[in-house]
């Protein structure tokens, strides 16, 4: 996993300023990927230029390199930010560059700009899809935190920290869906099914977070997916008819996946809006191996639709424990 350096991130405000009076603005092509090479260009608000120093540079540097950016807006309704976009390694300029011949233009009341930028990454993480958003609780600071549009990693460490923990977790998410594979799927076969008592306090348990290889992950208990599977007839929630194989056990080769991935995010996220943990009886879909691997490795067609109708079959049983959640929003939280 890549590690973010806090001395190496630069928070920029997009949407604000001048954009805020007039809806057009420079920043607007941000989160686009460039139509002439396939990179990322951002608009940092001038105010003189970035201040590539406090990123490490020195004095006769134009730019530096292996920045962190998180793009911010404000939230509907408040006055705090909420991250919208990151890019990893990005190259942040001292001067404003001119971008021309990037076919990068603005419409600013019929004028016609070219829109500059002071940031260039060949990688965007867009979250503004993403339904748990981190916002940035602009009362814990002050006032005058983005002032300039932007401040800089290390101004505010706390924050700093909980950013970094956010998109830590954002990029592992992609190994944890990768995750309940083999070695879980090997200890759900072995394992022992839940008591009835047991599957039915699941979802009241609280988290249990454990230190995985890359950082943070949630430890999930194998008796309960194995109680899902029974409870399935170890039937695939896509198509009752999919067949594999007999193992060991006497019973058809199943795989359990949590419908609503169990990231340490997410998980959060539901435990402090629903008070429920997502490692439960309720949130766990019975699939066979063909379709488990569609739903993590598939194309977005085939994957989407399979998650779609996982929530069918789910959905009331997750509204049996007060947890609801939109087709939309499950949707986001398998897209990156
Ligand atoms: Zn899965
Ligand atoms: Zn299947």
């Amino acid at each position: 996993m890549k590690k973010i350096n806090a001395d190496k991130m630069l928070i920029v405000d997009l949407y604000s300023g001048e954009y805020a009076k007039k809806y057009i603005g420079h920043e607007d092509l941000n989160l686009d990927k460039n139509s002439i090479d396939g990179d990322f260009y951002g608009y940092c608000p001038p105010w003189d230029g970035v201040v590539i120093s406090k990123l490490g540079a020195t004095r006769n540097m134009e730019y530096i390199d292996n920045i962190t950016i998180v793009y911010v807006r404000k939230k509907k309704g408040s006055n705090n930010r909420e991250i919208i976009a990151f890019c990893l390694n990005a190259r942040v300029f001292k001067h404003p560059q001119s971008g021309i011949d990037l076919n990068r233009f603005i419409d600013k009341d019929g004028d016609i700009k070219v829109a500059t930028y002071s940031i260039k990454s060949d990688n965007m993480y867009d979250l503004r899809n993403r339904f748990n958003k981190f916002e940035i609780k602009i009362k814990d600071y002050n006032n005058y935190m983005f002032r300039r549009q932007r401040f800089y990693g290390g101004k505010y460490p706390e924050l700093d920290k909980k950013i970094i923990y956010y998109l830590e977790d954002i990029l592992d998410n992609k190994d944890l869906l990768d995750n309940d594979d083999s070695e879980e799927q090997e200890e759900i076969q072995m394992s022992e099914p839940a008591n009835a008592q047991e599957i039915q306090d699941s979802a009241k348990k609280p988290l249990c977070i454990v230190r995985g290889n890359h950082g943070e992950i949630i430890a999930k208990n194998s008796k309960i997916t194995k109680s899902a599977l029974i409870a399935s007839k170890y039937s695939c929630a896509i198509n009752l008819t999919h067949k594999t194989f007999i193992t060991k056990n006497g019973v058809p080769y199943m795989e359990g996946h949590h419908l609503i991935p169990c990231t340490v995010t997410n998980s959060q996220y539901f435990w402090q809006k629903f008070k429920k943990n997502i490692d439960c009886f309720e949130n766990i879909v019975c699939l066979c191996p063909n379709c488990h691997r569609e739903v993590h490795y598939g194309n977005w067609d085939g994957k989407s639709e399979k998650i779609k109708v996982m929530l069918k079959r789910q959905e009331d049983k997750l509204k049996s424990i007060g947890i609801s959640i939109t087709e939309k929003d499950l949707l986001s939280l398998y897209k990156q």
